[in-house]
Order: structure tokens, then C-alpha cells, then sequence
């Protein structure tokens, strides 16, 4: 792909452990190590062939189980990518927030220091907790005092719709809190009034397909406060990055979205 622009992918996963979607009862064949090495390798090969950047990544596991076999629940995998991956890989942190507040601020603290985690992610309705709720505080406490900007899945779910953004990102200004998916189709005529109500809302633009929507954010709030994800990595990548060059915005305003603006809030140098 032609390296036109600088890309950080704010929104990546990895799969090893539990998966959102019911699969056979069947046992993994690779090892755990096998498996650890497989993603690294997929990861390296992705961002060399598209020439991306960084990328942001969780494990789904973390978000399924809501009793963890380990004391990260799966985070443990990611922690494995930063290192394998050598700075390319921002490490996004699943808490649980079914856990004693102590408890979640310890792990969050862990994961920072020891493993390199720079931000939070969230999947409220796969974990099943309202984005609001008191039980979520630790993380958001922990958020602010490590400066963690924290994604979270949004949509029609009745727990993580674009109002319950405003009231948390209310709750705490001084952390930055991005909206995956920008309320995907159902919801995407909440997500401009969610962002005039909290400055420290920003969007992330996979798995939405409105344009128009895109183009008035930007209109209204600035490209600054748009972050570019494919919830991969997959090979759609060039499909995703073609939609922003369609926006009606200028060329400037691309670039903070493909890249810059995660830049800026995950402190990433420009290569
Ligand atoms: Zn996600």
C-alpha cells in the first residue's frame, strides 16, 4: 500500500481465551506460547504490509469471562505483544469490574507500571455493566491518575449508549474517553449532542458507516477529537482508510484522524 499517511489503529484485538461468539468445545491445538507467537507474527506482518504505525490492542477474553482463570484474565497475552512487538503495540487494559474496588486499582496499577499498559478498554455490554456505574469508578479513578485514555464499546446496547458516555466523561473530566464505534447505526443521532455535552468524548471510527456523521463531527468539534480503528487487524484495512479519504474534510483534518489525534493522546512520537 502506498505510504501516504501516518496510521495508528486505535482499535485492535486479539482472540486467545474465551471469544464473544460460541465456538465448538473443541481444544485449541496450538500452546498457549504457540499462540502468543502466531499473533505476534500476524500483528508484525500487518503493520509492515500497510504500513501502519502502531495499533491499540485488548484481548476479547478479558470481556467475556467475568470470573478470570488468571490474575489478568487474558490481559497477560496483550502484555506478551508489547514486548514481542517493541513499541508498535499500545497495550489497552481490560479491568474487571466485578472484582473489589482495591483489587481492580492494584491491577490497573500492575499493568501500567509492570507490562506497559497505556490505556483502558471497556466492552460494557459483552461484560454486561452500565458505563456509568459506581463499580466502574476504580478504573476511571485509576484512568486519571495515570492519564489512561479509555475506549469504550458504544451502541444500542442499553449499556453503553452515547448518554451514558456523557455522564461518565462528566464525571471525569480530566479523562479521556473514546467512544467506539460512534453508536454504530442505531444510535448515531445521540453521539453529536453526547459530545457537546463532554469535551473529553472522542470518537472511534470502526464499525459505523455514516459519513455524514464523520464530516459534522469534524465540522463542529474538529478532527483532533476523531481516532481512526478498524476493530481488526484485517485486510479491509485499505477499504477503511479509502473511507476517509472520501470524507468531505480537509486533508489536514485526514491526518489528525488516521493518525495524530492518537498520537497526541497516547503521547506516540511520529516516525
Ligand atoms: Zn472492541
Amino acid at each position: 500500500m502506498e505510504r501516504k499517511w501516518f496510521i495508528v489503529d486505535a482499535h485492535q484485538h486479539i482472540e486467545i481465551g474465551s471469544y464473544i461468539y460460541a465456538s465448538s468445545l473443541e481444544k485449541p491445538k496450538l500452546s498457549y506460547e504457540q499462540m502468543i507467537a502466531r499473533e505476534a507474527e500476524r500483528f508484525e506482518r500487518w503493520f509492515n504490509k500497510y504500513g501502519v504505525s502502531y495499533g491499540a490492542v485488548s484481548n476479547i477474553s478479558s470481556m467475556v469471562d467475568r470470573v478470570w482463570r488468571s490474575r489478568h484474565g487474558g490481559n497477560e497475552a496483550v502484555a506478551e505483544l508489547i514486548r514481542l512487538l517493541k513499541g508498535r503495540v499500545i497495550g489497552q487494559y481490560v479491568p474487571n469490574v466485578f472484582e473489589p474496588p482495591d483489587l481492580i486499582r492494584e491491577k490497573i496499577e500492575e499493568a501500567v507500571k509492570v507490562f506497559g499498559f497505556k490505556g483502558i478498554k471497556l466492552h460494557p455490554w459483552v461484560s454486561a455493566f452500565p458505563l456509568n456505574h459506581p463499580i466502574v469508578y476504580p478504573v476511571f479513578d485509576m484512568a486519571a491518575k495515570y492519564r489512561l485514555p479509555v475506549l469504550s464499546h458504544s451502541a444500542r446496547s442499553e449499556f453503553c449508549t452515547p448518554m451514558l458516555f456523557a455522564d461518565i466523561a462528566m464525571h471525569y473530566p480530566e479523562v479521556p474517553i473514546i467512544m467506539g464505534h460512534m453508536g454504530k447505526q442505531h444510535l448515531h443521532y445521540d453521539v453529536i449532542p453526547a459530545m457537546r455535552i463532554a469535551e473529553n468524548i472522542y470518537v472511534e471510527t470502526s464499525g459505523s458507516k455514516i459519513q455524514i456523521l464523520l464530516e459534522r463531527i469534524v465540522k463542529e468539534f474538529g478532527a483532533e477529537r476523531v481516532l481512526f480503528g478498524t476493530d481488526g487487524p484485517h485486510d479491509l484495512l485499505p477499504a477503511y482508510v479509502a473511507r476517509i479519504e472520501d470524507l468531505d474534510v480537509g486533508e489536514e483534518d485526514k491526518a489528525w484522524i488516521l493518525g495524530k489525534s492518537a498520537a497526541k493522546l497516547f503521547n506516540l512520537p511520529e516516525p
